[in-house]
């Protein structure tokens, strides 16, 4: 019988898997938003009744960890850095998903080899 062909395979991904997450390095989960505020001074260009030029842009992160929800402030030279750890958080998020779908995948062909 030549059944360690598929775990073969599946060993194969999963390797391929971590070497692209041991590549991983600065994360942060959450998304980005940017903002236009109004304030609360009489007379400031974000009121004008003809051309209302208001404040920003803002960059506001949201994200939620071990279940607490939090927001902060992104200063405008930060932005390209924090995008670049977002994206980095979503590949981490999507390379974890694979390995644990190939990780199902080999532990129920092993039960059904077993049978
Ligand atoms: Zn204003």
């Amino acid at each position: 019988m030549n059944d360690t062909k598929p775990v073969q395979k599946y060993q194969q991904k999963i390797a391929s898997l971590k070497v692209q997450l041991l590549r991983l390095d600065r994360m942060r989960p959450g998304s980005l938003s940017r903002q236009y505020n109004v304030c609360g001074k009489p007379g400031c260009r974000c009121k004008d009744p003809q051309k209302p030029k208001r404040h920003g842009p803002y960059y506001q992160l949201n994200y939620v960890f071990r279940g607490k929800k939090k927001s902060q402030y992104i200063r405008a030279v930060d932005v390209v850095t924090v995008r670049a750890e977002l994206a980095n958080f979503k590949k981490f998020r999507r390379l974890t998903d694979q390995w644990v779908g190939l990780a199902l995948q080999r532990a129920d062909w092993e039960l059904k080899s077993k049978a």
